[in-house]
């Protein structure tokens, strides 16, 4: 078995990945992409954990601004990303990888509760685990959970899949002379309040010392890359 450099991590997909071009919802051929990605690493023996998002569905902030109570458009946004878990777990099943979907939130009938013993064990077995419903409260958001359940799980790096390569100077979309940063401190992303992760999530890597990479999931290869130490996308570490 090729040598990896972490044996278990904990990914955070982002809802916004599950859309690809596409402006709502699951388009089937991204998320078969991304479950081939997964499967590539899973074959390597590494343990993965995944922390799945919503905002390809529903974001809580967006509907409070309209009007809504705060705390009931979070709860709407955390089942949005029941959803999605379900969808990710039977893409996975497709492709003939085995995954256990976990939820903050109880809904005992279609999935199983987080509970950590469980979580561990199946990770150990080689099965992947999707954490859905983020933390279970209101206003926070699934990067929070990404760091809490990385933590909970004692993954080796929280590896953060966007639809850019790592993090930048300025938005590269729009600022061609925008550049990547290859390492980050935490208390850079922070205080120069870079689009990273949220202030909360970034907040409990750094106390916990626990790395995170931030690298496109729509780069072919680069998460197996990322496993392997290859440079990919941006490391921000104590
Ligand atoms: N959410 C929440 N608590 C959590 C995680 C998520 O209330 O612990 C809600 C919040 O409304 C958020 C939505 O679920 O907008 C979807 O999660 P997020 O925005 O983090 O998804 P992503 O941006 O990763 O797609």
């Amino acid at each position: 078995m090729t040598s990896t450099v972490y044996k278990r991590i904990l990914l955070k997909l982002s809802g916004e990945a599950l859309m690809g071009e596409d402006s709502y919802g699951i388009n089937r051929i991204v998320i078969e992409r991304i479950v081939a990605e997964i499967a590539d690493v899973n074959q390597l023996g590494v343990q993965i954990a995944v922390v799945i998002g919503g905002g390809n569905i529903f974001r809580g902030m967006t509907s409070a601004g309209d009007g809504m109570d705060r705390a009931n458009a979070d709860y709407m946004g955390m089942l949005a990303t029941v959803m999605n878990g379900l969808a990710l777990q039977d893409a996975m099943r497709r492709a003939g990888l085995v995954s256990r979907v976990q939820s903050a939130l109880r809904i005992d009938q279609v999935v199983e509760p987080y509970i950590r013993g469980k979580a561990i064990r199946y990770l150990e077995e080689g099965k992947v685990v999707i954490f859905v419903a983020g933390t279970g409260n209101p206003f926070f958001t699934t990067d929070t959970a990404a760091a809490l359940r990385g933590m909970e799980m004692n993954v080796d790096i929280v590896l953060k899949a966007t639809k850019v390569d790592g993090v930048y100077t300025s938005d590269p979309k729009t600022d061609p002379g925008a550049i990547r940063y290859h390492n980050l401190s935490f208390d850079e992303a922070i205080s120069q309040n870079l689009k990273v992760m949220d202030a909360t999530a970034l907040t409990l890597c750094r106390d916990q010392k626990l790395p995170l990479n931030v690298f496109s999931i729509f780069k072919a290869g680069a998460l197996k890359r990322v496993v392997m130490g290859n440079e990919e996308g941006t490391l921000v570490r104590v």
